[in-house]
């Protein structure tokens, strides 16, 4: 399985975590936050062939970091992965909205343009302008919803336009989040952690952990846990080829 958001470079020791990941055989989609942070995020996964590097400007840095918007598109030349990139409907402020708009145009744009990128999609209480945008490229490249918490309504809106979704255990420890994750069509799911940042309720999970939130979603679909991982498996193997 491949934990297809997780933020290895801001755990406190990044080494440690990958090598529990190797040990359980898990994948890791290395977000980033910036893309000054690109470079040493990238060295991290030097020497594992489970870790990938995305190119990423979160939405709350956009407005302070805007001027690193040139770099990120250059990035994204260099991989296939980016995020991790979005709209936060939680900021106040106009102008910092507008950065984030100005940010996530962009980087759509350049995926759409340079043809089989995977983008990790940040949507919190923001997912209808977010699918408004990604609906303009219609499926020129892949959109994961990553930790998904619209409404049904979005949720249907979203598997039109053609999403994935990457859920994670403390997701789906709430009852809307098990909800959303019931409705998700099976063939769409992925699995991510969203380390360090979601936590298992005392420690914040990362990539070995990721067999929980199999577990889970195994007792969503009423299936055992092998033939939910093997789902998962074979959705992974959909999106990468
Ligand atoms: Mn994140």
């Amino acid at each position: 399985m491949i934990d297809f958001h997780c933020h290895l470079d801001l755990y406190r020791d990044p080494a440690a975590v990958i090598r529990r990941a190797t040990a359980a055989e898990v994948g890791v989609l290395s977000v980033t936050t910036t893309p000054t942070a690109w470079a040493g995020t990238s060295r991290l996964a030097e020497g594992s062939s489970l870790v990938r590097t995305a190119a990423g400007l979160h939405p709350e840095l956009a407005h302070r970091r805007l001027h690193e918007l040139p770099e990120l598109v250059e990035l994204m030349g260099q991989t296939r992965f980016v995020g991790e990139v979005g709209l936060d409907g939680q900021t106040r402020s106009s102008e910092e909205r507008a950065a984030q708009t100005t940010v996530l145009e962009a980087v759509f744009a350049a995926a759409a343009a340079q043809g089989g990128r995977i983008v990790s999609v940040h949507s919190r209480r923001a997912v209808t302008p977010v699918l408004e945008r990604i609906e303009q490229h219609r499926s020129r490249f892949a959109a994961i919803m990553h930790w998904f918490a619209g409404t049904e309504r979005e949720l249907h809106r979203a598997v039109e336009a053609g999403c994935w979704f990457s859920v994670n255990e403390q997701m789906l420890r709430s009852v809307k989040g098990r909800d959303l994750a019931a409705k998700m069509p099976p063939g769409r799911v992925l699995i991510e952690t969203d380390g360090p940042f979601a936590s298992d309720g005392t420690d914040p999970l990362e990539p070995a952990d990721l067999h929980r939130a199999a577990s889970m979603l195994a007792s969503i679909w009423i299936v055992e846990e092998k033939a939910a991982v093997e789902l998962i498996e074979l959705n992974e193997g959909v999106l990468l080829k």
